[in-house]
């Protein structure tokens, strides 16, 4: 009995000391929120090919919600621009004579198919795209068969050729470079979609690096550094060889960007999102003219019930104009709907979320508690000129402080105060590699 009796005392003095100890070293603790501000899930909304009704129609609707876009656009299409579809290599009456005897393989598929994209004959750039399509999905024999076919045809007069390829949408439905810039001002982000919108994977490197290269050059001249930062690879591929090249031309790529903490489904994946544990998810979803609205809506629900899951809606065509198009309608009521559940969603453009999570993952966070104040040092080894996106910081303060005041360097911090079960907290953004963080209060 009073050994029971010392053991209980024990126990409730321990109990006592590891509370109190439990509760001190809570304070300081910070840990950078998943998604900003707290929220749930993020959806970006981007646009493919820069048709005209993506500007007309649905831009207008997203600004007055205040959703930031994400535009892919082919720079070729657009009057000014500096770089213009063209072929580089070899004369091309040489490569087509040389074909007459030697039929296309595996070795000179992609010159050809590199000349089939730009040659000035009528037809030509849809065997170009079929030949691609039939190798990304492993049939090269039978893409060599199709640029065969339609070098035959060239060589038999078949193909009508034209005088000059004319790259610009005709003129009353075309954007222009200056309607972009002021687009891009209100916040929306654009990036490249290559020149021409090539089967990327079956170009060889002269061409496959001109449609890259020089696409983000006029991207970089018209728009500036933050328009270059993602791209889109057309009919979203995923080759090999193309993510290769891609990649040390663009920071990120809505087509992959590997990343253990990151699962990627594509368009066409049909997993469950929710059946991922990464860290992250990016969940691409391409509403076409027939998918209906109840599966647009049971998208955001789904992400929704989840804390990992990034929605990433690929849009083309709007009423009538472009691949695929939905109806203003369908798109208002669409936007109304992310707009209802918006205290939850982060609705950011795709360039916003890759840096925010790629900052998230990459970030170190120290605290030290000073005598009346918490110290917290935000740092991360990624490029600081790009990846300088506010991340939302949530950390425990003393018990009683009833005013939380915040600084990072100089800047006065907006701190908002919660409590949860292990204890008082405050809330705020604050900058990777933008000085000391300081919390105080009284
Ligand atoms: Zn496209």
């Amino acid at each position: 009995m009073k050994i029971l009796f010392t053991c209980r005392y024990l126990i409730l003095v321990i109990g006592l000391i590891s509370c109190h100890t439990r509760e001190s070293r809570i304070i300081g603790e910070t840990e950078i929120l998943k998604w900003p501000e707290g929220k749930k899930t993020a959806v970006s909304l981007t646009y493919d090919d820069g048709s005209i009704n993506q500007f007309r129609i649905a831009l207008p609707m997203m600004d007055s919600l205040g959703f930031p876009a994400t535009f892919y656009i082919i720079t070729g299409q657009i009057p000014g621009s500096r770089f213009l579809p063209g072929f580089i290599g070899r004369p091309e009456g040489e490569i087509l004579r040389e074909s007459a005897g030697i039929p296309t393989h595996k070795d000179n598929l992609f010159e050809r198919a590199s000349l089939a994209a730009y040659a000035p004959w009528q037809g030509l750039r849809e065997y170009h795209t079929r030949a691609g399509e039939l190798y990304e999905s492993g049939k090269t024999e039978e893409a060599c068969r199709v640029i065969d076919e339609a070098f035959e045809k060239i060589r038999n007069g078949e193909l009508k050729k034209v005088s000059k390829r004319d790259p610009y949408q005709s003129g009353e439905n075309s954007i222009t470079w200056d309607n972009i810039r002021s687009i891009a001002q209100h916040g929306h982000e654009f990036g490249s979609h290559t020149i021409t919108h090539p089967r990327l994977a079956v170009l060889d490197e002269k061409n496959l690096l001109y449609e890259l290269e020089k696409s983000r050059e006029d991207i970089l001249n018209f728009l500036g550094p933050g328009h270059t930062f993602s791209a889109e690879c057309p009919y979203g591929t995923e080759n090999e060889r193309v993510m290769e090249y891609a990649y040390d031309i663009y920071p990120a790529l809505r087509n992959r960007m590997p990343a253990d903490y990151l699962a990627e489904l594509n368009r066409g994946n049909r997993e469950n999102p929710g059946s991922f544990e990464n860290e992250y998810v990016q969940w691409q979803r391409g509403p076409l003219t027939d998918t209906p609205m109840e599966l647009m809506k049971s998208w955001v629900d789904t992400c929704l019930a989840k804390d990992n899951l990034w929605l990433v809606l690929v849009f083309h065509g709007v009423e009538g104009i472009g691949w695929e198009s939905k109806s203003s309608d369908e798109l208002q009521e669409y936007f109304n709907y992310l707009d209802h559940h918006r205290e939850k969603i982060w609705i950011a453009t795709f360039r916003d979320v890759t840096r925010y999570i790629r900052e998230r993952m990459n970030a170190t966070v120290e605290q030290v508690r000073e005598s009346k104040a918490l110290k917290i040092k935000l740092t991360h080894n990624l490029d600081q000129g790009m990846y300088n996106f506010p991340l939302t910081l949530k950390t425990y303060i003393p018990a009683g402080w009833d005013q939380v005041q915040g600084f990072q360097d100089v800047k006065v911090l907006k701190i908002r105060k919660f409590s949860d079960e292990k204890g008082d907290f405050v809330v705020y953004n604050a900058i990777p590699n933008a000085g000391d963080i300081q919390l105080s209060g009284k």
